[in-house]
């Protein structure tokens, strides 16, 4: 059984103002309830407190890994370079991969994930197809040199990530582990109290085509997602997008004089018409460096991510390459454009006859642009960033916008890492085949800094109950004396007891203060010890989730809590326990 949690020698050190550098919730209260502590830019120390949530993270997740038949390792967090050579990636991760030499100028990284230790762990002795499928994960710290480090747990250098990777022959073996991991994940989230959707997701880095990310919905998250009453929903950086651009009604080819005029905007105010009925141009080189111009339509954005997977290797042109190829900004168009010039447009323009879009001339645009008539489409291609109104690709509806926290993601690798780096096994027939892989994400650390910014208010924080630091906080009034202080261990006793974690704030400090911590560090129940209430044989119980206080007989608490711990209990055995009885 856990001890009781004495305050006075635990090590919380809480602040009554908000940290300078902390500008979202769970950042702020995270510091302030003394649970964590900055050691350099996106870098932390988990205090008492907070590491106990992060350890009942980190249970509930190996506990919904285990159930999947996954077996935990560890891995080292050193990894040799040789590894990410093999692989392609000592290169293509770039500056994010904290890399480093030993004393025989060898060169390693600090791993930002595993998929090349992994591979080359089963590489040589995974070997025949009777042996498949195989699902390993770990707990363990990764590292990212992050461009911007910033809101506290939820984009850190250092953080710590439940990684898993699996192994099959047959894409049918890899789906299956892949949904198996997927309801994992959502459980995960429902434990953890998260309100979150599952999104279709780009594969960024890690590669591979299937994938999908799990978002906890906040304000604060960074991630913009889309979503649909269908039950669709993606991730804007991901998700298909069908713009509806709208014909302007001039069909023949005019140019007209737009002085001072740049951007869609004020194209569409000048010329009093509607911004789905312009067309914006975008400069870009291919991998040869040769000029590709894009066109999506003007209430749209360019996704740069299915620009490059348009194009291969495509990147914007700063102002000078502009320059240097003769375009205007904010006057580009499809007519005119320099020789060898390569246009691709959103899928959307076919149905545009004629558009609106600029003449490459300063101050100038066309009127009727008609593809096939005026100038030649190269290629056409799915290229805005979707957004909320856009259709559903699913069912047609509008869809709706939100932000999210990315917490976790599921990846079907395909045979990216087995290929580059030779793992393969023997099939029935003796052949050798590579395995075909995926890999599977949790943000632990980022999923503690996530429930928080679900579950706070003016406050601080309000632990969901199963990843609360503790269950239930007793707080003597005062301490020292020989009637109220030792009531209240007697309190906190029967309550371990009963099988609840407790705290015990034996501060000497004012009452004020004691209460104002324990809703800072956001204990779910507390129960207040003072000299009044005992006279008459009482004490009082505060619910931290909804504020609301009652007065109990110090007797009917036994009772009181058994009951509570049965419900808890009854909870635990359905595998989800969020809030129960006296906790709600
Ligand atoms: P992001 O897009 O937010 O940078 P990612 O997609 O690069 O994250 P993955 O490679 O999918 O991250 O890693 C798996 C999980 O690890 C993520 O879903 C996230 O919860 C967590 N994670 C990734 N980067 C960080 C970070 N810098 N700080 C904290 N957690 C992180
Ligand atoms: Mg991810």
């Amino acid at each position: 059984m856990p001890g009781i949690l004495h305050l006075k020698n635990l090590y919380v050190p809480t602040l009554k103002e908000d940290p300078a550098d902390a500008d979202i919730a769970s950042h702020k209260l995270l510091l302030r309830a003394g649970m964590l502590r900055k050691t350099a830019s996106g870098v932390y120390t988990f205090l008492p407190l907070g590491f106990r949530v992060l350890k009942k993270i980190e249970e509930i997740v190996r506990e919904e890994m285990d159930a999947t038949g996954a077996y935990e390792i560890m891995m080292p967090a050193l990894q040799p370079s040789e590894l990410w050579l093999e692989s392609g990636r000592w290169d293509d991760y770039g500056p994010e991969l904290m890399r480093l030499s030993d004393r025989h100028e060898r060169g390693f990284c600090l791993g930002p994930t595993h998929e090349e230790l992994i591979t080359s762990l089963v590489r040589d002795e995974l070997r025949s197809y009777k042996q498949l499928p195989l699902t390993l994960y770990q707990i363990q710290v990764k590292f990212r040199d992050e461009i911007r480090p910033r809101f506290g747990l939820l984009r850190s250098r250092e953080f710590i990530m439940k990684d898993a990777y699996s192994f099959h022959d047959s894409q049918a073996s890899l789906q299956e582990t892949y949904d198996a991991m997927s309801d994992a994940y959502g459980r995960i989230c429902d434990r953890c109290a998260l309100e979150w959707r599952a999104v279709e997701a780009d594969s960024g880095q890690i590669g591979g085509k299937v994938t999908t990310e799990f978002m906890a919905l906040a304000e604060s998250g960074e991630a913009e997602l889309v979503y649909c009453d269908c039950g669709y929903s993606a991730n804007t950086e991901a998700g298909e997008c069908i713009p509806h651009p709208t014909a302007h009604d001039v069909a023949e080819l005019k140019k007209v004089s737009t002085p001072g005029i740049h951007t869609i905007e004020e194209l569409a105010e000048f010329l009093g018409i509607p911004e789905t009925s312009t067309v914006k141009a975008l400069s870009g080189k291919d991998a040869d460096g040769g000029l590709v111009v894009l066109f999506v339509p003007g209430s749209h954005e360019l996704n740069e991510i299915k620009a490059c997977r348009a194009v291969e290797g495509f990147e914007l042109l700063s102002d000078d390459e502009m320059e240097a190829f003769g375009l205007h900004k904010g006057s580009m168009g499809p007519v005119g454009l320099p020789d060898g010039a390569r246009v691709i447009a959103d899928a959307s323009l076919k149905g545009v006859p004629h558009w609106v879009v600029g003449a490459n001339e300063e101050g100038a645009h066309y009127l009727g642009a008609a593809p096939g008539r005026d100038f030649t489409v190269d290629g056409w291609a799915d290229l805005c960033v979707v957004k909320p109104g856009d259709s559903c690709p699913e069912c047609g509806c509008s869809l709706k916008g939100a932000r999210g926290i990315e917490v976790s993601q599921v990846f079907q690798l395909g045979t990216k890492y087995s290929e580059s780096m030779r793992a393969t096994y023997l099939d029935k027939d003796g052949k050798e085949k590579p395995f075909i892989m995926g890999c599977y994400g949790v943000g632990v650390s980022r999923t503690l800094a996530a429930i928080v910014e679900q579950h706070n208010d003016a406050d601080g924080i309000k632990w969901p109950l199963a990843v609360a630091p503790a269950h239930v906080c007793v707080i003597p009034l005062v301490v020292g004396d020989d009637v109220v202080h030792p009531k209240a261990e007697e309190i906190a006793r029967a309550c371990q007891q009963m099988g609840f974690e407790v705290a015990i704030d034996d501060r000497d400090e004012r009452a004020g203060v004691k209460f104002a911590d324990a809703d800072l560090i956001g204990w779910p129940l507390q129960i207040i010890v003072g000299k009044r209430g005992l006279a008459e044989g009482k004490v009082e119980l505060k619910r931290r989730r909804t504020g609301e206080r009652s007065e109990f007989l110090v007797d009917a608490l036994p009772e009181m809590l058994a009951f509570a711990n049965r419900k808890m209990m009854d909870m635990h055995k359905g595998g989800v326990t969020i809030f129960s009885g006296l906790f709600d």
